[in-house]
């Protein structure tokens, strides 16, 4: 397993209308600040999401999880965010909506073991020796070009005008399979000879117009340090690396891979090799687990095979800190015919810790959305930022904050840098919220005639 190589798989999508969140906004006494981290409001769920926080690190949630509850748009997915957050910057954040494991290909339990291994981080310290050069060597031995970067050799070097060298085999082959082109800058470990891309130098595209045959290496130089090197993975990114079909680099398999989408299948036999290595790791000091947040969203929707899995996930050591959400009061147990708060089961409601989210007031909602507006770099004027905190008091936040960036745009179309009434008007008489988007089609289905009711007919007739 080649560590480095390992590429990131969180879902960055999911998380991407929560950028302004950093953590849950509290003083060290725990107390919620009105407007801080990018929280407004929601003071008391925030507080007890701090005392959370505080029980995850005293290692005092073991077996336990926290379960949101609260009317849509009130902040469920940013809390959960934020508790991991408080946990350390690097700690993941797996987001997933119960109905997420219902597929027809791919078993309930997988897709939830998956959304696990998501959420459980991994620290990889690695001790590397690695070529040291000074500014000066890098600048004689590059023209200008190279650089040295952590301690390791980089850098490529033009022999423009010089004799041309031919690059030692494995190092060619090695920029192929990298995929190297001409102004990438590369790095050359000093031990493996293993080459990595680590950016561009645009001006050295330009000024040489170079095949990779004529990219000259530099050479090994003395190996004078140990490096520490810290890389964060997720055991997920690790199954995936490994579970990557060892496809060829010529150009007909990668076409073949372009056309037909590889599947990369992680069978139960991977997870228990990349266990073993992971523990291997552990061992010897040279890793650490960083247990995350797994935040699963509706959690009503999923049914007593998903809840059994969970019961016995949670006990497990190697488990994230589960944090469900819910908008549901009373409802069915999926796959059973009982009743039960939040849709969940009465063994693992015991296991539960539930905040409550309330509803916005008109200010909090003005003052959320001005946040959004910033981080989205788009201007608003004062009128049109209280009618949208209006229109997220008739509808739901989530729609107000989904008007934002269609607002913007119609206002460049109509030739303005900044939204104003006219603009909002306009996005608001192309996009429905879901709660009139629903009541239109009620009234048009009261509106239809009936359909003839035919006479049933029965075979014995
Ligand atoms: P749902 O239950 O429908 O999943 P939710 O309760 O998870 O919704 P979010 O999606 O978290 O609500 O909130 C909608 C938007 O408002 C998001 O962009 C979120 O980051 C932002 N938001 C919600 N509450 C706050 C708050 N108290 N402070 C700052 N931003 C907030």
């Amino acid at each position: 397993m080649n560590i480095e190589e390992v590429q990131s798989t969180a879902k960055k999508q999911r998380i991407a209308t929560h950028t302004h969140i950093r953590g849950l906004g509290l003083e060290p006494s725990g107390r919620a600040i009105d407007m801080a981290a990018g929280f407004v409001g929601q003071k008391e769920a925030r507080e007890a999401a701090g005392l959370v926080v505080d029980m995850i690190k005293q290692k005092k949630m073991a077996g336990r999880a926290l379960l949101l509850a609260g009317p849509p748009g009130t902040g469920k997915t940013a809390l959960a965010l934020g508790v991991s957050q408080e946990l350390g910057t690097k700690v993941p954040f797996c987001p997933m909506v119960g109905s997420e494991v219902y597929s027809s290909e791919v078993k309930k339990t997988e897709v939830l073991m998956e959304n696990f291994r998501r959420a459980i981080g991994l620290r990889i310290k690695e001790n590397k020796e690695v070529t040291e050069l000074s500014p000066e060597e890098t600048e004689s031995l590059t023209g200008g070009y190279g650089k040295s970067i952590g301690g390791v050799i980089i850098g490529l070097k033009t022999i423009k005008g010089t004799k041309q060298l031919r690059l030692e085999a494995s190092i060619y082959d090695a920029l192929i399979k990298e995929k190297v082109a001409v102004g990438d800058v590369i790095y050359i470990e000093a031990n493996s000879g293993a080459v990595k891309r680590v950016g561009r130098s645009d001006a050295f595209a330009t000024e040489f117009d170079l095949e990779a045959e004529e990219y000259v290496p530099l050479p090994k130089g003395e190996v004078s340090k140990k490096k520490e090197i810290v890389q964060d993975v997720t055991l997920h990114d690790l199954d995936a690396a490994n579970a990557r079909p060892q496809g060829g680099q010529d150009i007909l398999s990668l076409m073949g891979q372009m056309m037909k989408p590889r599947k990369t299948e992680i069978t139960d036999k991977l997870r228990q090799e990349i266990n073993k290595v992971v523990n291997g790791f552990i061992d010897k000091g040279t890793a650490e687990l960083v247990p995350g947040v797994l935040f699963i969203d509706e959690v009503h929707m999923l049914d007593m095979e998903c809840f059994s899995y969970l019961n016995r996930a949670l006990e497990s050591s190697l488990s994230p800190i589960v944090i469900f959400a819910t908008n549901r009061g009373i409802c069915n147990v999926r796959g059973t015919d009982m009743n039960s708060p939040h849709g969940i089961p009465v063994d693992l409601l015991d296991r539960l810790v539930i905040i409550r989210t309330q509803t916005y007031g008109p200010a909090e909602m003005i003052q959320i959305l001005a946040i959004r507006a910033q981080v989205e770099e788009l201007r608003i004027d004062e009128e049109s930022l209280a009618e949208l905190g209006e229109i997220g008091q008739r509808t739901s936040l989530r729609h107000a904050v989904q008007l934002l960036s269609p607002a913007s745009i119609v206002a460049k179309l109509n030739g303005r840098e900044e939204i104003c009434k006219a603009d909002l008007e306009e996005v608001c008489t192309l996009y429905l919220d879901a709660k009139s988007s629903a009541k239109l089609l009620q009234d048009q289905q009261e509106k239809a005639p009936k359909p003839k009711q035919r006479p049933s007919l029965s075979l014995h007739e």
